[in-house]
């Protein structure tokens, strides 16, 4: 199987108690393609400007992902994200966004990418998300993460695209502001009636729930003492569950499918933290992520499927 994911392909500004970096590759799509990578076999879509440098792009093509239809936009600037968390790291402020590139966009996918079985949307214009979705009709699986500014600004689009895809991973508190619901299951249950049949709410550090029409299976996040960036924990997680997904799909997608999907997500997000933008998960090794998924067994009861990941 592989995954053709769409999503920003960035520089990001990120200031956090620990430590400060400057224009550091980023983007929704990155950090999900660096833990998919991991489970299968990933194929980025997305444009950049002649400001994405050679040794930007060989960190997209980590553990084999292709990069066939990231375009380099001749004269344009790469999707550029500045944000500044509190002392918690429970709190950002987005400083700036940029969307550069993305702007004037339009994907046109290869054959390859459009074959993708698994399709996952990551964060960026709704209407973008919803232009490669249109183009990968072969696709089993279909994911999508959004966030606030876009229920802010392009609300009616995001519904449309919503409706279309399989499985919708958001903030929890994103949730509520799309659905206007103050109770996060009340919140889940609505997104269920319109289309997708998998919710998964992310809540930072206290870790994520996966919501179905009959089941309700939550994580927390992995504890860590030191957490120095959670810029793309999100995105990561969404690697590692959508990537065990595609993994299994040929089995169809059983309960304990999707709780060791949550597994799976929550451990590469751990790694994600612990270092600065994408450094964490270039760097890590299938033993350590094997451990880390069967020490949350002690948190929350799940059958474990064994799989060999790709290094
Ligand atoms: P997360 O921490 O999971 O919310 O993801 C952070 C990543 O999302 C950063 O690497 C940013 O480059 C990217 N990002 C921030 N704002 C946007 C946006 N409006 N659209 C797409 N990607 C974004």
């Amino acid at each position: 199987m592989s995954i053709t994911v769409v999503g920003s392909i960035a520089f990001d500004s990120v200031e956090t108690p620990f430590g400060q970096r400057d224009r550091m590759l980023g983007g929704a799509a990155t950090h999900f393609a660096l833990a998919a990578s991991l489970l299968d076999q990933v194929r980025l879509v997305g444009p950049v400007g002649d400001d994405f440098g050679d040794a930007e792009l060989a960190v997209l093509r980590t553990r084999g992902s292709n990069i066939d239809d990231v375009e380099r936009v001749a004269g344009g600037k790469t999707f550029f994200w500045k944000g500044k968390y509190g002392w918690d790291l429970n709190t950002r402020e987005t400083l700036d966004t940029q969307l550069n590139v993305f702007e004037h966009f339009s994907p046109k996918l290869s054959e390859a990418s459009r074959a993708s079985d698994v399709l996952f949307l990551a964060n960026i214009q709704p209407g973008l998300q919803l232009q490669v979705r249109q183009q990968c009709e072969a696709a089993k699986f279909v994911a999508l993460d959004s966030m606030n500014l876009w229920i802010d600004i392009a609300r009616d689009e995001l519904l449309a695209i919503i409706g279309q895809v399989d499985c919708l991973v958001l903030n929890d508190e994103e949730l509520r502001q799309l659905t206007g619901k103050p109770n996060l299951i009340s919140a889940a249950h609505e997104i269920l009636g319109s289309g997708p049949s998998i919710v998964v709410a992310k809540q930072g550090e206290y870790g994520s729930a996966l919501i179905t029409k009959d089941d309700f299976f939550a994580l927390p996040a992995y504890p860590l003492h030191t957490v120095v960036d959670p810029t793309g924990a999100g995105d990561t997680f969404a690697g590692g569950f959508v990537g065990f997904i595609a993994r299994q799909l040929g089995g169809g997608l059983s309960g304990d499918v999707l709780r060791n999907a949550m597994a799976y997500g929550t451990a590469l997000a751990s790694f994600n933290v612990e270092r600065f933008g994408t450094e964490g998960l270039e760097s890590v090794q299938a033993p350590a992520v094997h451990e880390r998924v069967a020490d949350l067994d002690r948190f929350a009861r799940f059958d474990p499927i064994a799989v060999e990941l790709i290094v």
